[in-house]
C-alpha cells in the first residue's frame, strides 16, 4: 500500500503530496486524514495522509512511513478536498493550507535542533558550509533548524547541512512533540455496589455516613471536589470508604466552556412580515442543497439574526449541522446568548480568545456530532461538522474574513466552495453588501432577499452631514462643530447615550512642524508615527517603533511642532473638557488589548454606566444598544482618501454601519457626519442611507475602470531590503508570466506599493487583472512561474488572490 502525504515542510512555492510506502505493520492502523511521521530531506517531519492507494507510483526509491502519530488531529476527508482547492486557488503551499485548518495546539510537530560539534575544521569548507557554521556560532552553538535556515538564507541549505553532518561538524537532534491540548480529567467518585440496606451504620463514622448519603442522592458519578463541598468533610473519610470497597474512583472528563448556559430559554418572537418573506425565499428552492444560495440585504436593525436562527433550526430539524460565521468583533456576549438560549448545548463557539483547553473541547464536541451549530469567526469555516446543511456568513462585506498571511483565503469564498462540495445551503447577510455579492444577486447568480424596514417599523436614524469647509471658512476650528456639540449636550440632559466614531486610535494622527512641514516617520515603515498624549510618545501602528515625542522640531528646531489630525484619545480629552460631568468610555486597540476587556467595556456601556462611547471601527459594528440616540462621525474623509479602489465602498459601509447604531430602541436616532467632501456619492448615499443609490454609482465606476466584479485581481507583492531589487524581482516575474499566459490578462506594474516600506523592508507590487475566470488556469500559470524563480526570490514574493486591500 502507498500513501500520498501532505508533508508539513516550509517550502515556498507550490508543494504537492509526496508518495511513501506503507509498511505492512502500519497497514491496519493507517487511515486517510491521519497524522504520520515521515523521512523528508534528511530529517523527519510530520504529515497527513491525503490518499491511500495500491497503485505503485512510477518512481523508484520510495521511502517508508515511520509511524502513525497517535492522539493528534485527524482530517475529515471533506476538509482534505478544501486543502487542495485552497492551495490551488490562493497559490499557497499545501502545508500552509493544512495549518490554516488544524487548530493551533492540536497538531504534532517534529522539532529539529542543529548543534555544532566541531567548528575548528574550517579549512576545506565551501562558502556555503562556512556560512552555516558561522551563523550557528553566532546563535550560540545550537539552534532550531528553521531559525538557522532563515538566518543563512542560502540555496540548497538542506544539502549543505547534510554535508556538514556527514563530516561530523554538527548533528541534528529531532524530537516529536505531541499536541499540547488534552482532555481535562478530574477525579470522580461513585458508590460501589451498595445501597441503604447494606450499610451497617455502626461500622462507619458520621463523616463517612455524610459522604455515603450524598453519593446516594447523586445516583451516579460526582466530582470529588463537589462531593467534599456538599458533605462538608475532609478527603480522608473518602479514602477509607474506597479502602473498604464501598466507594470507587472514576475519571470524569470535564468540558471547559468559554460561556455559561442559562436555562431561561428565550421565546421565539413573532416574525415580522419581511422576516417571513425572507425565510420563504431561503426555503424556496432545494432547501439544504448547494443550489440554494441567498444574499440577504437587510438594513441595520431589520432582524437578520432571527432569520439566521430560524434557518439553523430548520436545518437541525432535518438532522443537519450549521456553521454561522461572524466577524470576530461581533462575538460579544449579546450574539452568543441568542444562539445559546435558542440551541443550548448544541452550540459550539470558536474564536481566537479561547484558551487551549476550551478550543480543544469545543472542537471535539463538533467532531463527535454533539455540537451541531457552530458560531465562530473566520477559521470556524473549517469546523469539522458532519452532515453540513447550512453556512451563514453574517456581515458578509467584512474584510476580516480574509486572512492576511498565507494562505490568503477569504472565509466567504471557502464557505461557498465547501457548500458546493458538501451540497449544503448558504446565506450571506449584510446591511451594506459587498459590491461583488450584490452584483451576483442582481444578475440572478444567487437569490436576493430584501429587508428594507427595521423591526417594529422603527425609523432609520436621520443623518446629516456637516460641511467642514464652511466651518473652516468661518474660522471655526473646533473638533466638534456646533450642531454636534449641541446634540451631545441635549442627549446628556435627557440621559440618552452617544457614540462618537473616529477612524484612528491615539491622540493625533501625527506631529507636524508648522514652520518647515516636517513630520516624524517610522524608520522601518515610512508611515507617520501616531502621537499618543497619555504616554507622550510617538508610535508606529505597523511595527513596534515607539519614541518620546520631541518638544521641538527635530528638523528645524521650531517650537511650532504640534499634533495634527485627530485620534480617539484626543476626542476623549475634548469630551471630558466640554462635558466634565459625562461618563466616557474609550474603545480602541489600546484599551481592548486584554482578554475580555472588549466585552467588559461594552457591558459597562450597555448597563448605562457611561454616557458617551468614543471608539474606532470597533464601535461601528453589530452593537445593539437601545438607549443610543446620537452618533457622531468626527471625520468621514480619512478612509475616502485612501489609495484603494474600494475606498468609496469602505466609506459608505462604515458610515452606514455607524449610523445603524443609533435609534435601535423606541427612541429615534440622529447622526452627524463631519466631512470636507460632503458631495461625494459615498457620503451622499450614506446620508440618505440608500444602499441602492450607492450601488448604482459604484457599479458603474467598477465597470468603467474594469475593477471587480467585472474582473478578477491578483496582487503580487515583493519584499526586499533593497528597494531596487524588490522591483527587479517583480519585473522578472512579470516577464515570465507574460510568456505563460494567454490573452485576457493584463499585468500592471511593478511599482512601489502604496505602503512602500514596512517593518524595515521595501515593498513593490504588480497587479494582475484578468477576465472573470471559469477555471484556475491563471493561478496555475502563476504557480508555474513562481516555481521557476530562484528559491530566495520565491520566498520573498507574496501572491494575494482577490486582495481586499491595495496597501
Ligand atoms: P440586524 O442584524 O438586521 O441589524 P438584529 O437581528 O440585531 O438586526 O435585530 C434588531 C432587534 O430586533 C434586536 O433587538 C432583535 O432582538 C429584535 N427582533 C428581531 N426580530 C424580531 C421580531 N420578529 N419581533 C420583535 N423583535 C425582533
Ligand atoms: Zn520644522
Ligand atoms: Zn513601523
Amino acid at each position: 500500500m502507498y500513501a500520498n502525504i501532505i508533508v508539513d515542510a516550509d517550502i515556498s512555492g507550490i508543494s504537492h503530496p509526496y508518495t511513501y510506502n506503507v509498511p505492512s505493520n502500519l497497514e491496519e492502523v493507517i487511515n486517510v486524514g491521519a497524522c504520520v511521521a515521515v523521512p523528508f530531506g534528511g530529517r523527519k517531519l510530520v504529515g497527513y495522509v491525503f490518499e491511500l492507494t495500491d497503485t505503485a507510483p512510477g518512481i523508484s526509491n520510495i521511502k517508508d512511513i515511520l509511524a502513525v502519530v497517535p492522539d493528534t488531529y485527524v482530517f475529515d476527508p471533506s476538509l482534505l478536498n478544501i486543502i487542495s482547492w485552497m492551495s490551488d486557488y490562493y497559490v499557497a503551499p499545501l502545508a500552509h493550507s493544512m495549518r490554516a485548518i488544524i487548530p493551533e495546539t492540536m497538531s504534532a510537530t517534529i522539532n529539529s535542533v542543529v548543534r555544532l560539534i566541531d567548528a575548528e575544521k574550517k579549512s576545506d569548507k565551501s562558502p556555503a558550509q562556512i556560512k552555516i557554521v558561522e551563523e550557528l556560532i553566532e546563535l550560540g552553538g545550537a539552534a532550531d533548524l528553521e531559525v538557522l535556515k532563515a538566518k543563512c538564507n542560502i540555496d540548497n541549505f538542506n544539502a549543505v547541512l547534510r554535508q556538514l553532518n556527514n563530516r561530523g561538524c554538527l548533528e541534528t537532534i529531532q524530537s516529536l512533540e505531541l499536541p499540547k491540548a488534552r482532555p481535562m480529567i478530574v477525579q470522580g467518585l461513585m458508590l460501589n455496589n451498595i445501597n441503604d440496606a447494606n450499610i451497617d451504620s455502626n461500622s462507619i463514622t458520621p463523616a463517612q455516613n455524610a459522604i455515603l448519603k450524598e453519593l446516594m442522592q447523586t445516583k451516579g458519578i460526582i466530582k470529588q471536589s463537589t462531593l467534599l463541598k456538599r458533605a462538608g468533610t475532609s478527603a480522608s473519610p473518602i479514602k477509607t470508604l474506597i479502602e473498604k470497597g464501598m466507594v470507587k474512583k472514576v475519571d470524569i472528563e470535564v468540558r471547559r466552556r468559554s460561556f455559561e448556559i442559562d436555562n431561561d430559554s428565550c421565546e421565539k418572537p413573532e416574525l415580522s412580515a419581511s422576516q417571513k418573506d425572507v425565510l420563504s425565499i431561503i426555503n424556496g428552492s432545494g432547501e439544504f442543497s448547494s443550489s440554494n444560495k441567498t444574499l440577504i440585504y437587510g438594513v441595520t436593525g431589520s432582524g437578520k439574526t432571527e432569520v439566521y436562527l430560524q434557518s439553523v433550526e430548520n436545518a437541525l430539524n432535518q438532522g443537519k449541522s450549521s456553521i454561522c460565521l461572524v466577524p470576530e468583533i461581533s462575538l460579544t456576549t449579546h450574539l452568543m446568548k441568542s444562539y445559546i438560549s435558542r440551541f443550548g448545548d448544541q452550540v459550539a463557539i470558536l474564536h481566537s480568545k479561547l484558551s487551549v483547553g476550551e478550543k480543544y473541547d469545543e472542537w471535539r464536541r463538533i467532531e463527535s456530532g454533539e455540537a451541531r451549530v457552530v458560531l465562530g469567526a473566520r477559521s470556524a469555516v473549517f469546523a469539522p461538522v458532519s452532515n453540513l446543511g447550512l453556512i451563514v456568513v453574517d456581515e458578509e462585506h467584512e474584510t476580516s474574513y480574509k486572512q492576511d498571511r498565507s494562505p490568503r483565503y477569504n472565509a466567504k469564498r471557502i464557505a461557498e466552495t465547501r457548500i458546493d462540495m458538501e451540497d449544503a445551503a448558504m446565506i450571506l447577510g449584510s446591511a451594506t453588501p459587498s459590491i461583488e455579492s450584490f452584483y451576483r444577486a442582481s444578475s440572478g447568480d444567487i437569490k436576493l432577499a430584501v429587508m428594507d424596514k427595521r423591526i417594529n417599523d422603527r425609523a432609520l436614524a436621520s443623518v446629516q452631514c456637516i460641511d467642514q469647509r464652511e466651518e473652516f471658512e468661518q474660522g471655526r476650528r473646533n473638533i466638534f462643530c456646533e450642531p454636534l456639540k449641541d446634540a451631545i449636550a441635549d442627549r446628556l440632559a435627557r440621559k440618552q447615550q452617544v457614540i462618537l466614531f473616529v477612524n484612528r486610535r491615539g491622540y493625533a494622527h501625527f506631529m507636524l512642524c508648522r514652520s518647515c512641514g516636517h513630520t516624524e516617520k517610522c524608520p522601518n515603515c515610512e508611515v507617520s508615527l501616531t502621537y499618543h498624549a497619555y504616554s507622550k510618545t510617538l508610535k508606529c501602528h505597523h511595527c513596534s517603533e515607539t519614541r518620546r515625542a520631541p518638544e521641538s522640531c527635530p528638523n528645524c528646531g521650531s517650537t511650532h511642532f504640534k499634533q495634527f489630525g485627530i485620534g480617539t484619545e484626543r476626542i476623549e480629552e475634548e469630551v471630558r473638557k466640554l462635558f466634565p460631568e459625562a461618563g466616557v468610555i474609550r474603545m480602541d486597540a489600546d484599551t481592548t488589548r486584554r482578554k475580555n476587556s472588549h466585552a467588559k467595556l461594552l457591558d459597562l456601556f450597555h448597563e448605562q454606566k457611561a454616557d458617551i462611547l468614543v471608539g474606532t471601527q470597533m464601535v461601528a459594528k453589530g452593537l445593539d444598544f437601545h438607549n443610543v440616540t446620537l452618533v457622531g462621525v468626527i471625520s468621514a474623509d480619512t478612509i475616502l482618501n485612501l489609495p484603494d479602489f474600494r475606498a468609496a465602498e469602505r466609506t459608505f459601509q462604515l458610515l452606514t454601519q455607524v449610523s445603524g447604531r443609533a435609534g435601535r430602541g423606541d427612541l429615534p436616532g440622529e447622526v452627524f457626519i463631519q466631512s470636507f467632501s460632503p458631495d461625494h456619492y459615498a457620503i451622499r448615499s450614506a446620508i440618505k442611507q440608500d444602499y441602492l443609490s450607492f450601488y448604482g454609482h459604484e457599479i458603474q465606476f467598477r465597470r468603467e475602470l474594469m475593477y471587480p466584479p467585472f474582473t478578477q485581481l491578483i496582487n503580487v507583492i515583493s519584499n526586499d531590503p533593497s528597494p531596487n531589487y524588490a522591483l527587479e524581482r517583480l519585473s522578472e516575474f512579470a516577464k515570465r508570466l507574460q510568456n505563460n499566459v494567454k490573452t485576457g490578462i493584463n499585468i500592471m506594474g511593478p511599482v512601489p506599493a502604496p505602503v512602500s516600506k514596512l517593518k524595515g523592508v521595501y515593498r513593490s507590487h504588480l497587479m494582475i487583472r484578468s477576465q472573470i475566470p471559469t477555471d484556475m488556469t491563471l493561478q496555475k500559470s502563476i504557480a508555474k512561474v513562481l516555481d521557476s524563480m530562484p528559491s530566495a526570490d520565491r520566498s520573498s514574493i507574496i501572491v494575494d488572490v482577490d486582495p481586499l486591500s491595495m496597501l
